[in-house]
């Protein structure tokens, strides 16, 4: 059996907002993410958005920046760097210690150009949201949403007039600020099919240097992750989707028990 915690997660938009979609042949540049007639928060967008909050506060609270180290028995809280291939903004922070350069995975693969004889530690962050090979503890969901696509679209220029850049006279699809997504977030308390408990390190059976940061610590209490890492973190997000540098996507997100 599976046991869960389930959270309603409300974001109000603060300013006008956009998720991009596929294109539309029909003409708008930027559609918006649609599912059915209603306008949608991706749950990969919100997801990438967590991600990313998660690592930085990890950083914040846990590495030394004057020092250039992580704080004393804190290293395994290092996140990892998702992705494959680095950008050299992103090699730089690896090099300074902020992140693990490889990303987390399971099993480690006895090959040269793999893991060789090393057994990577899976990261905090990819602990509770997945890893490449491996399942989280968190479900991040879509956010759905009242507005229509179709509102949206005769809407799209009064209200966008304010904030979007002059000169511009393309089409922009938006959702307009006050809009209100509500999505239910899953956190898995336990699996005992796969004998896996939130804040536990989880008994995986092939190659792999495991959740040592549960290990380390123990102080992490399955009460203490949601509360620091899930909750406080997911509400700490205020900016989301595209055109953040043209006055959108200031969002305001709340996490409550469901
Ligand atoms: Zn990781
Ligand atoms: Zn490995």
């Amino acid at each position: 059996m599976i046991k869960e915690r389930k959270f309603q997660v409300e974001m109000k938009t603060l300013e006008p907002f956009r998720i991009g979609g596929k294109p539309d042949p029909m003409g708008a540049d930027n559609p918006v993410a649609v599912v059915g007639s209603n306008v949608v928060v991706p749950g990969s967008s919100l997801k990438g958005a967590y991600r990313n909050a998660l690592e930085r506060y990890l950083i914040d609270q846990y590495y030394d920046r004057g020092e250039r180290k992580w704080l004393k028995g804190k290293a395994s809280l290092q996140p990892c760097m998702a992705g494959t291939k680095l950008s050299k903004d992103e090699a730089t922070l690896v090099e300074q210690g902020l992140y693990r350069g490889q990303a987390c995975h399971y099993p480690c693969v006895r090959r040269r150009n793999r893991c060789g004889d090393e057994q990577h530690e899976v990261c905090p962050v990819c602990y509770l949201l997945g890893a490449q090979g491996l399942v989280g503890f968190v479900r991040v969901p879509f956010l759905m949403s009242e507005v229509s696509a179709s509102e949206l679209y005769s809407a799209r220029m009064d209200r966008a007039m304010g904030t979007v850049a002059e000169g511009t006279n393309r089409p922009y699809e938006l959702v307009p600020h006050e809009s209100t997504f509500r999505g239910t977030l899953y956190v898995t308390l336990e699996d005992d099919v796969l004998g896996w408990k939130l804040g536990e390190p989880r008994p995986l059976q092939d190659r792999t240097g495991g959740d040592v940061w549960l290990e380390a610590d123990g102080t992490w209490t399955a009460d203490k992750i949601i509360d620091e890492l899930i909750v406080k973190v997911l509400q700490s997000v205020t900016l989301l989707g595209g055109y953040k540098s043209k006055g959108f996507g200031r969002v305001e997100i709340k996490v409550t028990p469901a």
